[in-house]
């Protein structure tokens, strides 16, 4: 008789396999005063009001084996190193929130604030906008931690379910002046529904490879992401959307500069998300298995302090910029860097989906080849992760030329563009932490 029971405890338990929790929180990130907004070095003047309200958003997970993991989304240019460490630490001493267990992730709107020194050599502001964009910036990072907390002390039981869908307004960039070259790009749509014990929807995570500069007037907003997750939530009362932005630094929303342009987009985003949740969709089990860690990633050709000096009288205004920034940097420091550490995160779901997390402002080629290396219908690539400080060009862009492996590395503060070997050290990395987690 206790044989029985004691089967029938066991069978009850392994009934109970794939049972998760799911907590969310959300805080207005509004910036309350007048600020210079991120992403173009065309602007002149900091906001001048507010088009939509930005937010961050904490969805905390836990598995059935009582780990708990939480993904960070943000209606921002990016996260930086500085930014995530903080974060990281804080909710490692008060939630005991372990680093590959918390990822950070940015829209990559370009109508939220500066935050910290990301994308710095781009504008052309003076020291008179670093009280507000620091205060800005502090009070985001305790909001950010905060939410962390709010998310994990929401967890009730929940479903977790899984599909992709597609939508086709991600247009590969680099051909709009370059029409010789290829145009890849990756219009897969994965979502990631989060459901209630009582079946409603309580969080809609997506994900999109394109860049959210649809604006670039002096109004705050979070970009078609952000009417995306407006109007997810308006369709989904009660639930929280979650925008993870992709390997969509080399695409844009063509064309753009129109607030209808933004909400269309925006519009038709929602409407893919909404197809996917109608339709059925595979159940994802636990548990979530994570693993982070950062790989060096090589500059090509680290200027010395005289190529630097000769810089300062450049005809090139971001040369001249970017002159003065490393050579603040090589006064304060005594020298450059000549490596960055590249953050490389894995979450796996039981045996479906796969989150790869990486840093940086991923061009496709990265989505393409890991979800060919990894599995087409069940790999999610995220780009814009933990630290946003530099483009991250593959073999094939850096070969190519052009602003995304080139120029940029200047208004990034970057000192160099990558060395070639920039697409295998990161892939590789990727693959040690696939065989850590143990992908099916
Ligand atoms: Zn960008």
């Amino acid at each position: 008789m206790r044989t029985t029971i004691a089967l029938f405890l066991l069978t009850g338990c392994a009934g109970l396999q794939g049972a998760w929790k799911a907590g969310t929180a959300r805080a207005d990130i509004t910036p309350t005063e007048s600020i210079w907004l991120a992403g173009f070095g065309s602007r002149t003047k900091p906001s001048e009001g507010v088009r939509q309200r930005i937010w961050v958003k904490a969805l905390a997970l836990e598995d059935d084996a009582g780990q708990r993991t939480v993904l960070v989304t943000a209606d921002l240019l990016g996260f930086n190193r500085r930014m995530a460490d903080f974060v990281a630490a804080e909710a490692l001493s008060k939630f005991k929130l372990t680093r590959e267990r918390l990822a950070l992730n940015a829209s990559h709107t370009h109508s939220a604030p500066v935050t910290d020194t990301v994308l710095r050599v781009a504008y052309p502001f003076g020291p008179e906008q670093e009280p507000a964009i620091s205060r800005y910036t502090e009070k985001l990072l305790r909001q950010t931690v905060d939410v962390i907390g709010s998310a994990l002390s929401d967890l009730q039981p929940a479903t977790l379910e899984f599909a992709q869908g597609n939508t086709g307004f991600a247009t590969n960039r680099r051909r709009v002046r370059l029409r010789h070259l290829p145009g890849p790009v990756d219009q897969d749509v994965p979502v990631l529904a989060v459901k209630g014990a009582d079946k409603r929807m309580r969080a809609i995570v997506f994900g999109y490879a394109c860049h959210a500069t649809t604006l670039s007037d002096n109004l705050v907003s979070g970009d078609w992401p952000g009417y995306a997750q407006a109007d997810i939530e308006s369709s989904n009362p009660g639930a929280v959307a979650f925008f993870v932005t992709g390997a969509g630094a080399d695409a844009n929303a063509l064309p753009r500069r129109t607030v209808e342009f933004a909400q269309h987009y925006g519009g038709a985003m929602a409407e893919a998300v909404n197809q996917v949740l109608k339709a059925p969709m595979e159940p994802v089990t636990g548990p979530l298995n994570a693993a982070f860690a950062t790989v060096d990633l090589q500059f090509a050709d680290v200027p010395t302090r005289e190529q630097l000096q000769s810089r300062l009288s450049s005809k090139d205004l971001y040369e001249r910029r970017h002159a003065q920034y490393l050579l603040a940097h090589w006064d304060k420091h005594g020298k450059l860097w000549d490596r960055y550490p590249y953050p490389v995160q894995v979450w796996q779901f039981g045996k479906s989906v796969r989150m790869i997390l990486l840093g940086g402002e991923l061009v496709v080629d990265y989505a393409l080849r890991l979800k060919k290396q990894y599995g087409w219908m069940d790999t999610w690539i995220a780009g814009y992760t933990n630290d946003v400080f530099a483009y991250i060009p593959s073999l094939r862009v850096l070969k190519e030329g052009g602003y995304e492996g080139g120029g940029s590395m200047l208004v990034y503060g970057q000192p160099s563009p990558f060395h070639p070997s920039v697409e295998e050290t990161i892939v590789d990395q990727v693959e040690r932490l696939i065989r850590k987690v143990g992908v099916q």
